[in-house]
């Protein structure tokens, strides 16, 4: 008696339902302590309500970063007001970058300077292909006046000093890539036209693994990656919106990128508990029809992410 009524307030109290009355909760209906908060589905088109790519993997209030499209930083700000605490933008210290394309990449600059104007504390982190180092210095060197002013100006300053503005690059291939309490964060090459690397992610938490693909054409290391993962956040274009581009385009974009209907086999392989669509490519389709492009091939449970979507 005792032992039911303590698990059903344990239930009440921490948003979940359903009883195992073994006194414990069941692993799949404690809550989550990894939240996946995408912070920009977009592409390079200029779209206001899909903002550059970023995705937020947030565990114990700590985030982790994956790509730095323009907007990142706002909207990890309008993620905090809508109540994750770990995107308070001074928290910004862990970036992984896939690929150095200038829509993954554009936020960099603001990624590196907005936080630590903000009071950040520590040093940021960032891992990513070979070229983030080049990328990192040449972008130092453009801010060189900011830096001076901000440094060595009179702007109060962080008690323990500037520790904030410094930027630690790790340039990274296949493997392991950072772990701590929190994640273990591997790497994998994924297939994304004639770049020489660029990359996919795989996060282990406590409590999930979610697999990012990057941008890429279909990669068969994603199927291995993932193979029955709790969320697989994959790029993707529409197959029907492909049938409308010009034939230069189509050879660029079937290099480049997945379809629908090739992500629908891949997912149907990797055997994902909840399928990501971003970075969508529509080209004139709807999003539901997306959706209906998928489930042609595909049975599991899928969703087309939008800003600041929440899983
Ligand atoms: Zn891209
Ligand atoms: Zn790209």
């Amino acid at each position: 008696m005792y032992r039911s009524v303590y698990t059903i307030l344990i239930s009440l109290l921490l948003g979940t339902s359903g009883s195992s009355g073994q006194g414990s909760l069941p692993v799949s209906s404690r809550p989550s302590v990894t939240r996946v908060v995408l912070l920009g589905t977009g592409t390079p088109n200029a779209d206001p309500d899909a903002s550059g790519p970023a995705v937020a993997i947030v565990v114990n209030d700590t985030p982790y970063i994956i790509d730095s499209g323009p907007g990142v930083v706002r909207r990890a700000a309008a993620a905090h007001r809508n109540g994750v605490a770990g995107l308070a933008v001074s928290r910004l210290r862990r970036l992984f970058i896939t690929h150095l394309h200038s829509d993954h990449t554009a936020g960099y600059p603001d990624f590196m300077l907005t936080p630590a104007v903000l009071e950040r504390n520590a040093p940021l982190l960032v891992f990513g292909p070979p070229g983030l180092q080049r990328m990192t210095d040449h972008l130092r060197k453009a801010y060189a006046e900011d830096l001076e002013i901000r440094l060595h100006g009179l702007e109060p300053k962080m008690p323990d000093g500037p520790k904030g503005y410094e930027v630690k690059v790790r340039e990274v291939g296949q493997g392991l890539v950072y772990r701590d309490e929190n994640v273990t964060v591997t790497a994998f090459q994924v297939i994304h036209g004639s770049w020489k690397h660029a990359l996919g992610y795989r996060f282990v938490t406590p409590d999930r693994t979610i697999v990012i693909s990057g941008d890429c054409r279909p990669t068969p290391a994603i199927i291995e990656e993932c193979d029955g993962c709790d969320v697989l956040i994959h790029e993707v274009y529409s197959e029907s919106g492909f049938a409308r581009r010009p034939p230069e385009w189509q050879r660029y974009h079937s290099s480049f990128h997945t379809s629908t209907r090739e992500l629908a086999s891949i997912a149907t392989k990797a055997r994902p508990g909840l399928l990501i669509l971003y970075h969508q490519l529509l080209w004139g389709t709807a999003p539901e029809e997306m959706l209906r492009e998928i489930a042609q091939g595909y049975d599991g449970r899928v969703v087309f992410g939008r800003d600041l979507d929440i899983y």
